[in-house]
């Protein structure tokens, strides 16, 4: 160890002498005195490990403070979306509308009638809750609600196909992401998957072959996130429904995220509604909470009477139940629908969907000046088009034009790994911010900024390296 080293590590300041400043009194009573006395302890160990000089104990306390202060920092923060993905599974999906959060708060608050009949002084079903409102919107008979639409699928399966035959096209056969394959599910479910057609074409003969006295149910798939185009032919809702109903077997339709309304009012392409899948004659339909319908995480299950009984008596349904602060939520959200010239300025999902390009340009032509100062000469900031997608499986080909910003090295070398470099900058933020990288620029697709001023601000903590070619 050098001379002046050792000096240094003789000059730091004792565990008590830190503890007697104002900074280290002001942290105890945020965070209490043991775990300061800790922080402490590992800032001066950290200092003596690096044998830097860390100044008196008002700088080894200011640096104990800042420990607490990130050690303090939720797991489950904030971001900024900027990825052009409304629908982010990985970021969260919906956002609640303000009625929803209140309507959860005052659950959470609260003792609620979630299972009591307050008519009649006794157990109720905490499905009635919802149950009217989801009736009226959708025209079906009756509906219950679980953990999300996974969870739907998998107890429609277990109820009407355990140690029975599903039969599906080949062409609906999907995954979904993580462990979400159509297939895997049937089988958790107990139910004998019975693959009908091809990938690209499913005929009605092919499913009127498959049908058998051990069918338990014909089930259609929302070809969520991917879509077969060229010689292709799938049957319809409609006429799977006849085929179904011919031998007295439930036709069950997934459609995924579904919508409660027509999304053409938007401007966006149409994606079936759920009411036009029970229209069609679905016995069941199974369905998002937290996708289209812009709610918490949920899986609906609507249609016919008999079947929705036979789901309730399934003892999985106690294991796939929703809470209460999420079925506060989906009323308030539900209720939104009642009034659908206003329910796009008061569902966050759909207001962002619906969102202008021009106002979303516009906010890029603010924010560019403010981007291009803070990082610096090193990067090129430009104005982009952009092609929003919904996410989260609806419309899968279908985008929303969009605007944002797109950053660029100026440096040709090693360009890929200074824009990952910059990339990362942001996500460090005190509020992270999530874009994408495409064709070696970084791209803020500014359609979910809702709150520039706060974007502005969080930006005050980017560090970006003097010379953008070090970042890499
Ligand atoms: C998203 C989706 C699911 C799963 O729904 P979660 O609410 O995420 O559980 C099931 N089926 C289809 C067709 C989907 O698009």
């Amino acid at each position: 160890m050098a001379k002046s080293e050792a000096a240094a590590l003789r000059k730091l300041p004792s565990v008590d002498e830190v503890l007697r400043t104002a900074v280290a009194a002001d942290a105890a009573s945020r965070f209490g005195r043991s775990a300061l006395v800790t922080a402490v302890r590992e800032t001066l160990a950290a200092a003596r490990a690096n044998g830097a000089a860390p100044g008196g104990s008002d700088h080894v306390a200011a640096a104990a403070l800042t420990r607490l202060e990130i050690a303090q920092r939720p797991n489950l923060r904030p971001v900024f979306n900027l990825t052009g993905t409304v629908l982010h599974t990985n970021l969260g999906r919906a956002l609640w509308a303000e009625a929803a959060i209140e309507a959860a708060q005052v659950a959470m608050r609260n003792a609620v009638a979630l299972e009591f009949d307050l008519g009649a002084g006794h157990r109720g079903d905490r499905d009635d809750l919802i149950r009217d409102l989801l009736c009226d919107l959708t025209g079906a008979e009756d509906a219950t609600v679980v953990n999300n639409n996974a969870a739907a699928v998998l107890l429609v399966l277990n109820t009407l196909a355990k140690g029975r035959e599903a039969i599906v096209s080949r062409g609906e056969l999907i995954e979904i992401g993580g462990a979400f394959r159509m297939p895997e599910i049937m089988s958790r479910a107990g139910a004998k998957l019975v693959e009908v057609g091809t990938t690209n074409r499913t005929h009605k003969k092919d499913y009127v072959g498959a049908l058998g006295p051990r069918t338990g149910l014909i089930l259609k798939v929302h070809t969520s996130n991917y879509r077969i185009e060229g010689f292709t032919k799938e049957v319809s809702a409609r006429d799977l429904a006849a085929i179904a109903h011919e031998r007295k077997v439930p036709l069950v339709n997934d459609l995924g995220s579904g919508t409660l309304i027509d999304l053409a009012r938007y401007g966006l392409a149409h994606e079936p509604t759920v009411r036009e899948a029970v229209a069609a004659g679905a016995d069941l339909v199974t369905f998002s909470g937290d996708k289209l319908l812009g709610g918490p995480q949920a899986g609906f299950i609507v249609g016919r009477k008999d079947l929705i009984a036979r789901i309730k008596n399934n003892p999985m349904k106690r294991a796939l139940r929703i809470d209460k602060i999420r079925l506060a939520a989906l009323e308030a959200t539900l209720r939104l629908y009642r009034d659908p010239d206003r329910v796009a300025e008061r569902l966050p999902t759909l207001r962002l969907l619906a969102r202008p390009k021009k106002d979303i340009e516009a906010a890029a032509r603010r924010l560019l000046p403010v981007i291009a100062a803070k990082i610096g000469d090193g990067f090129d900031v430009a104005v982009a088009p952009c092609a929003s997608q919904i996410g989260s499986g609806a419309l899968p080909m279908e985008t929303v034009p969009s605007a944002g910003l797109a950053i660029r090295p100026r440096a040709a070398k090693r360009s890929g790994r200074i824009v990952a470099a910059l990339s990362m900058a942001f996500r460090r933020l005190p509020v992270p911010v999530v874009g994408r990288i495409d064709d070696q620029a970084l791209i803020f697709d500014l359609r979910c900024l809702d709150d520039e001023e706060a974007f502005v601000a969080n930006l005050a903590a980017l560090a970006i390296a003097e010379n953008a070619d070090a970042m890499a």
